[in-house]
């Protein structure tokens, strides 16, 4: 870098009136050695992998993509949860810093979930990357601190929730960085009909624009063709400049199967046959359960016949979580009963079978969850036991994760209008005025997070006190937007029982589902 700056200055002073213009031969040998330390500076994404990861190739499609990125031109990602989205921003991002400029590029990663980006910017700093997030977890001394950093260029990857945009102060901080590279993880939650809808995602087009037209790339590890197209119009950019990879969609080595069951006896069968084929191996196993009621009594009835399991589900407290996921990780041979709320973060080579006792909402969450399977590559197979009862389950999902414009209405009357009382006696009070008795009911969570999300309301996410801080979102009472989400919703979850019914191959109906031509 020292020397570099030096050679600037001789440029510097080759082109000033007072120096003696040098013969050709002086020059052609400056450049000649400009460009040679140039070189020795500038790492290639390999030597990049190798140094800061360790690793010593490229995964599927990964390297095309780093190399596209680097030459500025913008991508659509589509790889399975754990195939390694992450890297093919965050080499870029190194490579960009490893080269000689005289203001340091920043590359922006937009996340949505708090947790992950926290997890992934830990990770990246100890392998000594010069990372850091912004999000509402800071206190307010600590956001300034990193703001002023961040403007002195002292980060090369900033993880931001897409929300951080709407405050001025950020825009401010931007403003003085160069942003090389936008990347958008977990792009698919720019779908309005989806769970995951973010509305700031669908302002990404103007973020784009603001940032001065960056290269950019999405990544998700599903979205239908529908989705696709959306992401893409919702960047601002035309089909023709951005190019999809889907390579990563084929798992050759999982076998799928579905197994018509008619009561919970079947089940149990087949939950105890799939563990016994992990008997002298190494190998692990899930079994995916809609309801933890559920869960729990099939956990009872192996006990009694003392198959050992783990037992894994959002109602337990997050140390308890921590510890379960540490053993599974850390032992051999393990069997774990788990609701979705298990997976994240779990990245285990030689899970032999991922069985789903329930059947999920989706084909978006099934294949998710299956492609925990078979990492390593080995033969596994991915059970799907299908009972036409389970369907019930599902729809009161669908239910609870779409609450109609009344519920929001009156929630967020709640809130404007009497929040003191909120505060005081806790989001249990307000369940029972809104009369959602049922335990399980968890609309009430849905309402609350997604006025947040719109930004109606703040507090519900960090436990602080509840208060309004917008109006009542418009698409959020609007009818018609409501009809079609639940239909949306219940469409997604037939076509998992076409997939149930599928007698043909079943890794092409998963491919036409997500619009990807099997090879
Ligand atoms: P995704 O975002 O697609 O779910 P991640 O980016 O979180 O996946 O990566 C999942 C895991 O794969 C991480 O532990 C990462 O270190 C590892 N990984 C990614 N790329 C490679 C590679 N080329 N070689 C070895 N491991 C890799
Ligand atoms: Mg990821």
């Amino acid at each position: 870098m020292q020397v570099n700056r030096v050679l600037l200055c001789i440029d510097r002073k080759h082109g000033s009136r007072e120096t003696a213009a040098p013969d050709l031969s002086n020059f052609l040998f400056l450049i000649a050695a400009k460009n040679s330390l140039r070189k020795k500076q500038v790492m290639n994404p390999s030597s990049l992998l190798k140094k800061y990861f360790g690793f010593d190739s490229f995964r599927g499609p990964q390297e095309a993509i780093i190399e596209r990125t680097i030459s500025g031109q913008h991508s659509l990602v589509l790889m399975p949860t754990g195939m390694g989205k992450s890297l093919c921003y965050q080499l870029p991002a190194l490579y960009f810093d490893s080269t000689d400029q005289p203001n340091r590029p920043l590359t922006l990663v937009l996340s949505p979930l708090i947790a992950l980006m926290q997890d992934q910017v830990a990770s990246l700093r100890s392998r000594n990357i010069a990372a850091t997030f912004i999000n509402s977890s800071l206190d307010r001394k600590t956001r300034e601190k990193r703001y002023r950093e961040i403007k002195q260029g002292e980060y090369c990857l900033l993880y931001v929730t897409p929300e951080r945009f709407r405050k001025p102060e950020f825009l401010d901080v931007l403003a003085k960085r160069e942003i090389r590279l936008l990347a958008v993880d977990e792009a698919h939650c720019i779908s309005q009909w989806g769970h995951d809808f973010r509305p700031d995602y669908s302002r990404l087009d103007e973020i784009r624009k603001r940032l001065r037209d960056p290269t950019t790339i999405a990544l998700t590890a599903t979205a239908t063709p529908n989705v696709q197209d959306d992401i893409v119009s919702r960047l601002g950019l035309l089909p023709g400049v951005i190019k999809k990879y889907c390579e990563g969609i084929d798992r050759p080595n999982l076998k799928l199967e579905v197994s018509h069951v008619w009561d919970d006896d079947e089940k149990l069968m087949e939950i105890r046959s799939a563990y016994n084929s992990l008997v002298d191996t190494s190998g692990n196993g899930i079994v995916y359960f809609s309801l933890i009621r559920i869960l729990e009594s099939f956990s009872e009835a192996l006990r009694k016949d003392s198959i050992p399991h783990l037992v894994y589900h959002g109602d337990l407290n997050p140390r308890n979580r921590k510890m379960l996921q540490q053993q599974f990780m850390t032992t051999t041979g393990c069997l774990v009963l788990a609701t979705n709320a298990f997976g994240m973060g779990i990245d285990k080579e030689d899970i032999r079978f991922v069985l789903h006792a329930e059947i999920p909402g989706s084909m978006e969450s099934y294949y998710q969850e299956i492609g925990r399977a078979g990492r390593d590559g080995r033969d596994s197979f991915c059970k799907l036991l299908y009972s036409q009862s389970d369907l019930e389950t599902q729809m009161e999902f669908i239910r609870w994760s779409n609450p109609d414009p009344e519920f929001y209405t009156r929630v967020f009357d709640f809130i404007e209008n009497e929040s003191e009382q909120v505060t005081a006696f806790g989001i249990d009070w307000l369940r029972e005025k809104l009369h959602a008795k049922n335990k399980h009911d968890f609309r009430l969570e849905t309402a609350l997070g997604m006025l947040e999300r719109f930004g109606a309301i703040e507090g519900y996410r960090e436990g602080l006190p509840i208060h309004a801080t917008g109006s009542l979102p418009e698409l959020l009472v609007d009818c018609d937007f409501f009809e079609r989400k639940i239909r949306y919703a219940r469409e997604k979850l037939m076509a998992l029982v076409r997939y149930a019914n599928h007698t043909e191959d079943r890794r092409e109906f998963i491919h036409d589902y997500f619009g990807v031509p099997l090879k």
